[in-house]
């Protein structure tokens, strides 16, 4: 795009000079026409996907559940093909860089909606893309409206679910037997959402008791389409099943369409590989450092693998207790704030405080540590550091737990999950508002951003010993573990839907080149057979951050002042990384 300009500009003075204003700011009435589309545009989405408008805060179509059938993807192919028209009658170099990127993630966005009903067609493999539980849950989990409002919406919305169950069967066609095993479970799993937890809500309501037993009546009917369509999967005739693996051609265009990176997936699995080597090197050199000090008796193993491995298991057996694992969060996060604020990396908004709390009920089970951030129908809500309880945990996962997540790694959790992670970049993209950005925000920017921020923290000597004004080699160890896990992520998910890699030959590489558990890496497995190129996007976002941050540096030389780089990258809010490079080189 940086060439693109220049070319327009260069045409223009020689032979249209009266053109060339326009061609080189962005038009106010080109932005404002822009906007208005943008307006209409979200307007008719959320008509279109009622189940999603729900998900993201906007209710006024929760009554309704769309019936996955043709003419329903007949609609939305139209929808997209029809809005990739709209964006045609726009001049891109008239409009603002916000409005630049919106195009551009629109544009992808459309596209990808074509290419996956087209030719990527998951509705016809993937029977765990139909499961209903989810969206009803949250009607009963989230207070965003009355009660008896919610349950009369979820009423209405009941009348549907064997229509839906119904239209699935007639998309199924030679499935993957993992994603059939999933749905099964999935659906099942989720169906007491129509007893017990329906029941409970209905205990505390006012509604009539007519009304009660109507619902109860609906929510019958919806267990039986439920329990229906597992029974109907279970005998499902599927002797030849369809490999998970997607293939080449396919990962590639999705990874085009996910990531909107500036490399390709070949290019970001060849850079993984190689970062997994230097990663080795460096953690070698920490091991011999650090052997003296806590194995001086025991004679280090030959194989440096081996090596670094037992130097990690040492270092993990420093955590916290566990009844202090939430404290110890909570006491992390002012001192990072304070770390920022003395070394001067970012401007922090005070204004808006961070909750920490023990994970609501509804999401129990996830394990570890998240973030839930307001939508963009609730700007004002708060944001919430969701941490895990161990409830109904044996010892034995508990200790394993806490050694994952260590004294060293905990912190560098905080920093991803936090400060200056994924908190810090929510409240600047906030501060750069776009409705189609909070969207469809770039998963590998949003990831990118996390995992460079830990790098980042530790070059400015987080983590250090008392004393020294640098990292201690404990944490750089401990770092280089951590990071690896999504520079192995990306090789996984590449090698198994590209190159064929087994389960053994995943386990194998995991444990003994990312030195995780055997737990860790079969929950990994799993994820990376039922997803693809999502695993991709941590290691591919920071690679990018990363590698703008060094390519500013060489031009800007003595100039190049590291808390404007980041105050500038997030000022464009949650667009893929590529867009903003072109903005900030062209800037420079
Ligand atoms: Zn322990
Ligand atoms: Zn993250």
């Amino acid at each position: 795009m940086k060439k693109l300009f220049i070319i327009i500009s260069c045409f223009c003075l020689v032979s249209c000079n009266n053109k060339e204003i326009k061609h080189k700011t962005a038009s106010p009435d080109q932005n404002a026409h822009f906007d208005k589309y943008k307006e209409t545009f979200v307007e008719s989405l959320w008509r279109l996907y009622p189940g999603w408008a729900s998900g993201i805060g906007y209710h006024k179509y929760d009554s309704i559940l769309t019936i996955p059938n043709q003419q329903n993807r007949d609609k939305l192919l139209a929808f997209s093909k029809a809005n990739l028209d709209s964006l045609k009658t726009f001049d891109i170099n008239k409009l603002s860089d916000n409005n630049k990127t919106d195009y551009y993630m629109l544009e992808n966005s459309f596209n990808e909606t074509q290419w996956s009903f087209n030719t990527f067609k998951s509705y016809e493999w993937n029977p765990a893309a139909y499961n209903v539980c989810g969206e009803f849950a949250e009607m009963l989990a989230n207070n965003y409206d009355s009660l008896d409002i919610r349950l009369e919406n979820f009423y209405l919305k009941l009348n549907n679910v064997s229509a839906y169950y119904e239209a699935a069967k007639q998309n199924i066609k030679n499935p993957t037997a993992e994603h059939t095993q999933l749905a099964i479970d999935q659906n099942i799993g989720g169906a007491s959402i129509f007893s017990t937890d329906l029941n409970e809500a209905l205990t505390r309501s006012k509604l009539s008791d007519e009304k009660k037993i109507e619902i109860k009546a609906r929510a019958t009917t919806a267990i039986e389409a439920i329990t229906d369509y597992a029974s109907w999967l279970k005998q499902l005739e599927n002797k030849e099943a369809r490999s998970f693996r997607i293939g080449a051609e396919l990962f590639k265009k999705k990874f085009e369409f996910d990531i909107m990176s500036g490399y390709s997936a070949d290019q970001i699995y060849e850079k993984a590989l190689e970062h997994k080597k230097e990663l080795h090197v460096k953690m070698l050199v920490l091991t011999k450092e650090l052997w003296p000090k806590y194995l001086k008796d025991k004679k280090m193993p030959e194989d440096n693998m081996l090596a670094i491995r037992e130097m990690i298991d040492v270092l993990s057996t420093k955590h916290v207790k566990p009844d202090s694992f939430q404290l110890a969060i909570e006491k992390q996060i002012p001192e990072l704030v304070e770390f920022i604020k003395r070394n001067d990396l970012i401007t922090l908004d005070p204004t808006k405080p961070l909750v920490v709390r023990k994970e609501p009920a509804y999401m129990a089970g996830t394990a570890g540590a998240s973030i839930s951030s307001p939508g963009p129908y609730d700007k004002n809500g708060n944001t919430y550091y969701n941490v895990g309880s161990f409830g109904g945990w044996d010892k034995a996962r508990i200790e394993s737990y806490l050694r994952e997540y260590n004294h060293y790694i905990l912190q560098i959790l905080n920093i991803h999950e936090a400060i200056p992670g994924h908190y810090t970049q929510l409240i600047y993209s906030n501060q750069s508002p776009s409705i189609i950005k909070s969207i469809f925000g770039n998963g590998a920017m949003v990831e990118g951003w996390a995992v460079y921020t830990e790098l980042m923290m530790l070059e400015n000597g987080y983590g250090a010993s008392a004393g020294s004004a640098q990292a201690s080699p404990e944490m750089w160890l401990m770092y280089y573990k951590w990071n690896l896990r999504s520079t192995c992520n990306t090789i996984l998910d590449y090698s198994i839907h590209t190159k064929n890699l087994n389960k053994e030959e995943a386990l194998n590489f995991l444990m003994n080149e990312a030195f995780q558990q055997k737990a860790e890496a079969e929950g990994k497995w799993k994820r990376a057979s039922l997803s693809q190129v999502q695993l991709c996007s941590y290691f591919t976002g920071y690679t990018e951050i990363y590698d703008l941050r060094e390519e500013l540096k060489k031009k800007q030389g003595d100039k190049f002042n590291l808390k404007a780089f980041h105050e500038k990258f997030l000022s464009y809010g949650s667009a893929p990384v590529k867009l903003i490079r072109e903005l900030m080189l062209k800037e420079n």
